[in-house]
């Protein structure tokens, strides 16, 4: 038996199914509408735009603008399909508006009940239209004094489908936040606020200066720790904010990029960020950032996702390498600085901790006599020093010398013969040196802590994590410079490790010679070291340097880069190379550490990220002890 096929004609969808089709694709959920409408406002030329929302955005969305507002006739054409004024001469290689598609209005009025008051700045009247699940009334006149009030009311009611997948108030609230604080971040000079069920969620005034407005949506904190960004290549800008490396958040949320105007949610970004804050970032710490890019029109397209949070760039080599270099450069130039935050987060540590009491309940008094034991040597007396001269010889005497030769060879000539060491005279500190941005070493505590005074206070530096970023930064060097200088074995060490490792290991065996780490197969489950780098001392503890190397590579054998991964490895060297905790220094040592950092790019932070010294000025000295 034959079926009888009904005949399949082709017929012209009509337009509300369209703009309802349309608002699927553009509006996934409120915030898009709102950033659809505050686009609008923007290129409508307001100064001034106000958000209100009742239950996230779903069942009420009211914004104000004061821009130039529509005549009647643009009013009613404004929610037609593709009816624009922003396209003049058809030049979809050339869009210099927010808008451009002339969909975003239609569509949001087609899944819900609208209604638009506009003032018509040209001929000074005012009217109103409604329009519910796209079925248009007559515009009216009204009195409506400046700008465009919109009023969208039960987003997608017209579409049960879509209005089932909404999801809870608080999280529509949150995409709605975060896409006025993108916006916001965008248009300094435009004032944003949002009120949501009737209470102010932020109110950021228009100001003249982008870095103001970063302040208010970022936070002061973000304001204070912030690199500027300023480049040009080929008619491309790239300006903006970084976060200094020791400033970090737990996730990308607040790196922010911005084309032509637009916020745009761009992997490429991400790429960036992580290739130029490889070095000076733990892996699982995000910078935070703020940059705006300015293509001219014809070099991006915009017109790629129908949201336009995506663009395509003619050349995304050359932004990719502009982002990258800026953002490299920036580091490098304020590699010595640490967040401010670091400092505050001390001083709040300090401040709950504080006062101290002793075991017999007095306070600790300031006299060396009262002084516990553990720390006896936080001292600046002739006598202490002396006694710190004494044990450095005696505890590490050979070492030293190695560890000296890593540090300034001024430092080295001026350090005392090792056997004069108990002749030697009380080291008279010069109140010249507290003029270093890093101060005067007066004391070490806890075999790891170097107190330096400073003009206008004190700092405490960990010099693990500070000479760790020494040797790193010298391995770079002299990788640019000549290779890295090698040490060959006079025994060749034979390190046992898994089999697996071993063949890991030695996958990298041309990168690691490199490095002026020389390794061999020696059988299936062990590895025999020729040279090792002249900057790790004379006796570093090869079977753990190349246990960690065997772990570091297994643990980044996913990460993206090469270059990445040799950095790491460069990395794990540099830490087996530094002076560990635990090892105690003399005040000259100290200070050639110091003037070593000084100097030395990115020293602020180690290779992980963390923060080498901690900044404490006389004025929160003076908090801490409540004086001010
Ligand atoms: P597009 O922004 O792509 O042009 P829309 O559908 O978003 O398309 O808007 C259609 C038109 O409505 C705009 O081109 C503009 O002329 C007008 N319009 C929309 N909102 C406003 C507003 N707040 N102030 C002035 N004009 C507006
Ligand atoms: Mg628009």
């Amino acid at each position: 038996m034959r079926i009888k096929i009904p005949t399949m004609r082709i017929r012209h969808l009509p337009e509300n199914l369209i703009n309802q089709i349309a608002a699927g694709e553009v509006l996934e959920r409120p915030a898009a509408a709102i950033k659809e409408m505050c686009e609008n406002s923007l290129d409508a030329g307001a100064s001034q735009i106000d958000v209100r929302i009742e239950d996230g955005g779903k069942s009420l969305i009211m914004i104000d603008d004061n821009g130039c507002g529509m005549a009647r006739e643009d009013l009613v054409a404004a929610l037609e399909r593709h009816a624009t004024s922003k396209l003049p001469d058809d030049d979809l290689l050339n869009i210099r508006y927010l808008g451009f598609r002339g969909e975003a209005l239609p569509s949001i009025a087609a899944v819900s009940r609208m209604m638009i008051n506009t003032h018509d700045q040209d001929s000074g009247d005012s009217w109103s239209i409604r329009i519910n699940g796209g079925v248009k009334e007559n515009p009216i006149p009204c009195a409506h004094p400046k700008g465009t009030h919109i009023e969208v009311r039960d987003i997608f009611y017209a579409t049960p489908a879509r209005l089932k997948f909404q999801k809870s108030a608080r999280s529509e609230y949150m995409a709605i936040k975060d896409t006025l604080l993108r916006l916001a971040l965008a248009h300094h000079d435009v004032g944003f606020s949002l009120t949501h069920e009737g209470k102010k969620a932020f109110s950021y005034p228009a100001v003249l200066e982008p870095q103001s407005r970063l302040s208010d949506v970022l936070g002061k904190e973000f304001g204070k720790n912030i690199m500027p960004i300023e480049v040009e290549r080929e008619g491309i800008t790239l300006t903006g904010y970084a976060g200094l490396p020791t400033y970090h958040r737990a996730n990308a949320q607040q790196q922010y990029l911005f084309v032509n105007g637009r916020p745009v949610k761009d992997k490429l970004l991400n790429g960036c960020v992580r290739a130029a804050y490889a070095d000076v970032l733990a892996r699982d710490r995000h910078a935070v950032m703020a940059l705006f890019l300015n293509v001219p029109p014809t070099l991006v397209d915009v017109n790629v996702h129908p949201a336009k949070t995506e663009v395509r760039f003619q050349d995304p080599q050359l932004i990719r390498s502009m982002i990258i270099s800026s953002l490299k450069h920036a580091i490098h130039e304020h590699g010595t600085h640490v967040s401010t935050a670091v400092s505050t987060s001390a001083i709040d540590k300090l401040g709950r901790s504080a006062p101290m009491r002793s075991h017999s309940g007095s306070y600790y008094s300031a006299t060396p006599s009262n002084y516990s034991p553990a720390t006896q040597h936080i001292s600046n007396s002739a006598e202490q020093q002396n006694h710190l001269a004494e044990t450095a010889f005696d505890t590490f005497a050979p070492a030293q010398m190695s560890w000296s030769d890593n540090i300034a060879p001024s430092a080295r000539a001026e350090a005392p013969p090792t056997a004069a060491i108990q002749d030697q005279q009380p080291v008279q500190i010069s109140e010249q040196d507290t003029h270093f941005p890093l101060g005067a070493a007066r004391a070490q505590i806890h075999e790891n802590y170097i107190i330096s005074q400073t003009q206008n206070g004190m700092i405490v530096v960990d010099q693990h994590a500070a000479h760790e970023r020494l040797v790193y930064e010298k391995f770079k060097k002299q990788i640019q410079e000549s290779g890295i200088i090698k040490q060959g074995m006079l025994t060749p060490e034979i390190i046992e490790l898994e089999e697996s490792e071993t063949i890991r290991l030695l996958d990298y065996q041309e990168h690691l010679a490199e490095m002026g780490l020389e390794i061999e197969s020696f059988g299936p489950s062990a590895i025999s070291v020729q040279a090792i780098p002249a900057l790790l001392g004379d006796k570093p503890k090869i079977s753990k340097l190349i246990q960690d190397l065997a772990s570091e590579i297994t643990e980044r054998a996913t990460a993206q880069g090469l270059e990445e991964r040799l950095n790491a490895i460069l990395s794990t060297m540099a830490c087996h190379g530094s002076i560990r905790s635990g090892r105690r220094m003399n005040v000259e040592e100290m200070n050639a550490l110091l003037r070593q950092m000084e100097e030395t790019p990115l020293s602020g932070q180690c290779n992980h990220g963390r923060p080498t010294y901690v900044t404490l000025t006389l004025s929160d000295i003076e908090t801490l002890f409540g004086r001010k």
